[in-house]
């Protein structure tokens, strides 16, 4: 089994301590690589470096750090098989999501480098005669970028990449399920020329190892994706010396079929994009809400998709579905499925291990469709994170408004109805950051991500507004008087 280094100041370098730990294959269950196992001192030096590289980084000017992001997008396209090769044996994606991925990975950044070359300050008028006064973006400083193991690659570029166009230095600290895509990660931003200590990574566990970023006084801002009780924790601690918190936090978002809607394309469209990526994603449905109408007829053909996706190992080009990225989130899922089943709701399909004997061994659940779900079941209330379907019924759109607002979180929504103006009256009621009218959730560069509804985030995240986010806007002000 292979052993990976974390990167610190421009050297692969092993913990302090000698310490390391396993990542697994989660279609086998065996052990895949073995990374450092940081702690408070690895934390440090890596700070150190991130601080000292500072200055020089945020003066380069915009065109050369964006230069830099476009040599990295050029990496990630010619080292695309490697990436690809990564998630699919360490997270689980299948074969041809994986590159899809990548290939969204390399564009992403393509997208990054240019836009940060729009970002623009403001210039204010002034009360005093002969005075300007303007505002100019910076950079925050040194930035801790704490990454979950849902969309790996994704997620680690998506934020380091902006963080790091806009003059600010780094440390990543990748999920600790899947650290060895954070390597490779790493490794890329090396090849395309990053110079020393502007990015940086850290290996570990998160409540060790992200505790010591969260709490380090060096670092001025954390830069965090994962579950809303992660985020809560490390917004205490961040408190301690008054850090700048960005966060995505998780979701049950409500998607709601109107009795009006054209249920046939909504069945098909939403189950054909729930499944993928064994619905590990904080924008998956949670809560499908159909008007008692259409209700049975909706279960009949979301049921029927479901049917089709293929689940096998991850490496087989024909897979629609592979295993879920880890065992405790699968004892999770399973867990929320026998407690739905106790509870009185009907399975459809699904929701056991898989027959075929190659799977024995991995982390694998059959797509599940659960029907008559009520809204105060644990498996309605909670974020699943997980290859389940759940079907709530409805009668009044009243009544649908206040169980879809009935969450702790508020991350997207879904509409349908062919009634246009009750579609959008019904989005000016959602208390969430997006809403998707007629089709599925899709996330694109060019829109921002997350927000501030409820325990679903601080901040936003992607576009300009999610690049914005890692700048500070400096009030400079000159007198041109004689
Ligand atoms: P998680 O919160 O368990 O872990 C996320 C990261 O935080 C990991 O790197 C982990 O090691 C680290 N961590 C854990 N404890 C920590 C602590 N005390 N201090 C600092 N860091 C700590 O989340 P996860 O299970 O990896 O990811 C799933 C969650 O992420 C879901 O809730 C999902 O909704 C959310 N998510 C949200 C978005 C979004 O855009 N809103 C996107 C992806 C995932």
């Amino acid at each position: 089994m292979k052993s990976y280094k974390m990167y610190i100041n421009g050297e692969w370098v092993d913990a302090v301590s000698g310490k390391t730990m396993p990542t697994y294959n989660p279609s086998t269950g065996e052990e895949y690589g073995l990374v450092p196992v940081a702690d408070k001192e690895d934390v440090d030096k890596a700070v150190k470096a991130a601080s000292a590289a500072l200055p020089e980084w945020a003066k380069k000017t915009q065109q050369d750090r964006a230069k830099l992001i476009m040599r990295l997008a050029a990496q990630v396209r010619e080292h695309a098989e490697e990436l690809v090769e990564l998630e699919v044996y360490e997270h689980g994606t299948p074969v041809m999501l994986a590159r899809g991925f990548a290939m969204a990975a390399a564009d992403q950044l393509e997208y990054i480098a240019s836009i940060s070359r729009g970002l623009m300050g403001q210039v204010l008028p002034h009360s005093m005669p002969n005075t300007v006064g303007y505002l100019k973006r910076v950079p925050i400083g040194v930035c801790a970028v704490i990454t979950p193991w849902n969309v790996p690659l994704m997620m680690m570029l998506s934020m380091v990449g902006p963080a790091a166009v806009t003059g600010n230095t780094c440390i990543l600290k990748p999920a600790s399920v899947n650290s060895i895509l954070g390597v490779k990660f790493i490794e890329l931003m090396g090849k395309a020329g990053f110079p020393k200590g502007v990015v940086n990574l850290i290996t570990g566990p998160g409540g060790s190892v992200g505790d010591a970023l969260s709490t380090h006084p060096g670092i001025d801002m954390i830069r965090f994706t994962g579950a809303s009780d992660t985020g809560k924790v490390i917004l205490k601690a961040a408190s301690q010396t008054a850090k700048k918190c960005v966060m995505e936090l998780g979701g049950n978002n409500p998607v709601i079929v109107c009795e009006d809607a054209n249920v046939e394309k909504a069945a098909k469209m939403q189950a054909g994009r729930h499944y993928g990526n064994s619905a590990q994603n904080c924008s998956t449905p949670g809560r499908y809400y159909v008007h008692e109408k259409v209700y049975d007829k909706f279960v009949e053909v979301f049921t029927e998709e479901v049917k089709k996706i293929k689940v096998g190992l991850p490496w087989e080009e024909s897979t629609g579905m592979g295993p879920m990225a880890n065992k405790q989130q699968l004892e999770r899922v399973n867990y929320l499925i026998n407690t739905a089943k106790e509870q009185g709701a009907r399975i459809v399909y699904g929701g056991e291990k898989p027959k075929d004997a190659a799977l024995e061994k991995g982390f694998f659940l059959m797509p599940a469709v659960i029907a008559d779900c009520t809204h105060d079941m644990t498996i309605a209330r909670e974020e699943i994170f997980g290859p389940v379907g759940v079907i709530l019924k409805f009668s009044s759109e009243e009544e649908v408004i206040k169980l879809a607002n009935d969450s702790e979180y508020g991350l997207c929504a879904g509409v349908w109805s062919e009634d246009g103006a009750k579609a959008l009256r019904m989005t000016d009621d959602l208390r969430v950051d997006s809403v998707f009218i007629n089709m599925p959730r899709m996330m694109t560069s060019e829109f921002p991500w997350g927000g501030n509804v409820k325990e679903s985030g601080v901040g936003k995240s992607d576009s300009v507004c999610g690049m914005e986010e890692f700048t500070d806007l400096k009030f400079i002000c000159t007198s041109y008087d004689k």
